[in-house]
């Protein structure tokens, strides 16, 4: 699956996230801002509870069908001029999208934001085929000239700063701009116009797909969109097999949910819905429109424990309110799909072997479950990726002997006695003022930026069998934990 990144895992890129504040002010800060403005747009609505039970019964419905759905898709878009290709994998899609240039001598493409394209390295491929492929999504278009993947479903480039923008266009020509947001915008819309009106393909990936009417919607806040679907002669849009939707009806409650969950708006500044290729007597669009469903291992997923992942409609808000990203950012998960989903998707869709350690990337908190407009119950496909990573015997071999010890333990009353009391003993010299200060691996990482109380002298079950847990929980007895275990 091209696209991939080679081990080093998530703990070090996210000890290198880490090591970056620039980079951890400015995810903290544009998550706080989506958190907000989603929080007010929700609770603006009478019933939003309501409305995400009916999105999440219009997405289990749509997977239920999903061979029906797409089938009765590809029909109407046939019918409406289009052109149809379903790609079982990455290579598949990227082999069909650079066919198409070929074909018509194409040397540039233009193209808005588009996930999927990211997940099957279309780039890649397209520029392996000599075909310059440019980003016009304002963020995709800075993480670009960065040279780096995006970091976060909705605002790729949510982890730079003005100045660092301002930076790169400088570096992109003589002039650059000034570290102001309508001088940077200003410079990458005039470079990017010249590109549109050269361009020979136009590339945009795809929201939903009614299959009713075969139409595709593009929920966007740039105009970029408009024009790499409209201006080239040739318009290619990607999809996720997933993001069909059976009839207009189910898209007004997704579209209701979508931008105010991503971004906190009731609508973009644009949605486009497009049919096909322009039709006789109208003014403009391309003369081809080919659709390229892009399957790349989730019909795999159909009928599995892991099947709700498929509900997704990549809003990203559960990275907003994850713990975890909004310390380290996108980047530490080390593929295209970052966060809470990306802690699941990525191993599901790009191999359980390389990406084993992303379910751990998790406090398990649920913060991302709660927020989800579709109610994928994300915490609990976590759990499940963790224990499928155990029963493949991917867990280290320090980690499956701890965690036998620990069942031998908790089974044994007994022994479960003695191990605290003698633990309580070894802890004596590693503690002060009541917190563990130091201790040996994997102990010694967590206590280097943390304290962690210290078992205290006598258990809650020893106070409870003297009668001296009243007393002991008042006084704060003279345990050298100063408390109970
Ligand atoms: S899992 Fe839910 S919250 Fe996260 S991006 Fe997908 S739809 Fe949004």
């Amino acid at each position: 699956m091209s696209g991939l990144r080679a081990r080093p895992g998530f703990l070090d890129r996210a000890g290198r996230a880490l090591a970056d504040p620039l980079t951890r002010r400015a995810v903290a800060a544009a998550t706080d801002r989506f958190r907000t403005a989603r929080r007010a747009a929700l609770d603006a609505l009478d019933d939003p509870e309501g409305l995400r039970d009916r999105a999440r019964a219009i997405r289990a419905a749509t997977l239920a069908r999903l061979p029906d759905l797409i089938d009765r898709l590809e029909e109407r878009v046939r019918a409406a001029g289009g052109h149809v290709v379903r790609a079982a994998t990455a290579a598949e899609a990227c082999g069909y999208v650079a066919g198409v240039c070929r074909e018509r001598g194409a040397r540039l493409v233009v193209k808005s934001k588009s996930m999927v394209s990211e997940e099957v390295g279309l780039n890649h491929a397209l520029g392996a085929e000599g075909v310059r492929v440019v980003e016009t999504d304002l963020g995709e278009f800075i993480i670009q000239l960065a040279g780096e993947p995006p970091s976060h479903l909705v605002a790729p480039a949510i982890h730079k700063s003005r100045r660092q923008v301002a930076d790169l266009f400088g570096l992109a020509s003589d002039g650059g701009a000034e570290p102001d947001a309508a001088a940077l915008t200003a410079w990458a819309r005039a470079r990017l116009r010249e590109e549109f009106l050269r361009a020979d393909v136009g590339l945009s990936g795809v929201n939903f797909a009614v299959a009713e009417s075969g139409t595709i919607v593009l929920v966007t806040n740039e105009g970029n969109g408009r024009l790499v679907t409209s201006l080239p002669r040739v318009h290619v849009a990607l999809m996720g097999l997933e993001r069909v939707v059976p009839t207009w009806n189910d898209l007004a409650v997704l579209l209701t949910l979508l931008p105010r969950s991503a971004t906190g708006q009731k609508m973009t500044s644009y949605v486009s819905f497009i049919t096909g290729p322009r039709r006789a007597g109208e003014a403009d669009g391309p003369e081809e429109f080919h659709l390229v469903i892009v399957d790349n291992g989730r019909s795999a997923l159909l009928g599995t424990e892991y099947e709700e992942v498929l509900h997704c409609i990549r809003c990203g808000s559960c990275l907003n309110v994850c713990p975890v990203y909004r310390q380290v950012g996108g980047h530490a998960y080390g593929w295209v799909y970052s966060g809470p989903i990306g802690a699941v998707l990525t191993p599901l869709l790009a191999g359980m072997e390389t990406w084993d350690d992303l379910p751990l990337a998790s406090s398990l908190c649920a913060a991302c479950t709660e927020v989800c407009p579709v109610k994928i119950p994300l915490h609990d496909l976590l759990l499940r990726l963790r224990s499928a990573r155990v029963r493949r015997g991917l867990a280290g071999a320090g980690e499956r002997l701890a965690f036998r010890l620990w069942a031998f333990v908790a089974a044994r009353p007994a022994a479960y006695r003695l191990a605290v009391s003698l633990a309580a003993l070894a802890q004596r010299p590693l503690v002060r003022d009541g917190h563990l200060v130091r201790g040996p691996a994997p102990l010694a990482a967590w206590l280097r930026d943390r304290d962690f109380p210290a078992l205290a002298d006598r258990s809650f079950q020893q106070l409870w069998a003297s009668g001296r847990l009243d007393s002991a929980a008042g006084s704060g007895d003279a345990d050298a934990g100063g408390g109970t275990r």
